[in-house]
């Protein structure tokens, strides 16, 4: 039952930590495994992020020919003379945390159990496409944020993961803009900041609140998906969408009610499918 409240406590700490796994946690745990594996060995996984990043830097090259072009719903005026900037999420956006999960996967344990020595350990890779689509960006002038809801405690390594990768960083600017408080997941104020100073030309990320507030992102999944065709227009022009299987708040939305036990949670996921 324990790993089930972490599940939920997925969004909300990344410091908690504890050393309990039965044979239900691993049963759970392993409720993830084919989604962890299309990450880790699908070509198709592969391809549609390359697919997606190559799209990204077309769009780039309008959006730069474009002053009028902004990608932030938060940006509403004044911005034709502002340097470029691109807004980019970190974790399954940039990095690649697969071997995290696989390593709950093998030993059971729910997050945030094992997170933080594993961004200690500054070992995640690069999702496809990525290098190649943020080199085009910086050698087109284009400013470079990673907004990311890691919290500041992991700064030193994930900036130590970041140049590991030979990906841009650019030391002088705060390019990296985490998560200043543990309770605020909202992203909405940091773009907005960014927007004070910069004509954000691109959104890229693995979560619905990449784009949007959390107020708008955080309800049930049938209403949830209707946000997909709200923003059709955005989707492959200004923002950009990297698949996210294995975790995020697409799954907490199946819930209408939170779970009280694992057993709960999976009725609930069986129940969800549409068959
Ligand atoms: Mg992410």
């Amino acid at each position: 039952m324990k790993s089930l409240k972490l599940i939920f406590l997925l969004l909300i700490t990344l410091t908690y930590e504890y050393s309990y796994a039965s044979e239900k946690d691993k049963l759970f745990q392993e409720q993830s495994m084919l989604s962890v594996l299309y990450v880790q060995t699908s070509t198709e996984f592969a391809a549609n992020n390359i697919q997606t990043f190559n799209n990204a830097s077309k769009a780039l090259d309008m959006a730069l020919k474009d002053k009028t072009w902004t990608a932030a719903l938060e940006q509403k005026d004044n911005f034709i003379s502002k340097d470029p900037a691109i807004i980019i999420d970190v974790d399954e956006t940039v990095l690649d945390n697969s071997s995290f999960q696989s390593r709950t996967i093998l030993s059971g344990l729910s997050y945030p159990n094992g997170w933080a020595k594993w961004v200690n350990e500054s070992k995640a890779t690069a999702v496809e496409g990525v290098y190649e689509f943020l080199h085009y960006a910086n050698e087109s002038n284009v400013k470079i944020f990673y907004v990311t809801n890691r919290l500041e405690s992991f700064r030193e390594p994930t900036i130590r993961n970041l140049k590991s990768l030979g990906l841009p960083f650019d030391d002088s600017l705060n390019s990296l803009i985490m998560r200043e408080d543990e309770d605020v997941r909202d992203k909405t104020k940091r773009r907005k900041n960014i927007a004070e100073n910069y004509r954000i030309v691109l959104l890229l990320g693995d979560q619905l609140t990449d784009f949007i507030s959390t107020k708008e992102a955080y309800v049930y999944h049938s209403d949830r998906k209707k946000l997909a065709n709200k923003y059709s227009d955005m989707w492959g022009s200004k923002w950009f969408m990297i698949t996210n299987p294995t975790y995020g708040r697409w799954e907490l939305s199946i819930y209408d009610e939170m779970p009280k036990s694992e057993e709960e949670a999976i009725q609930k996921r069986k129940e969800t499918l549409n068959p």
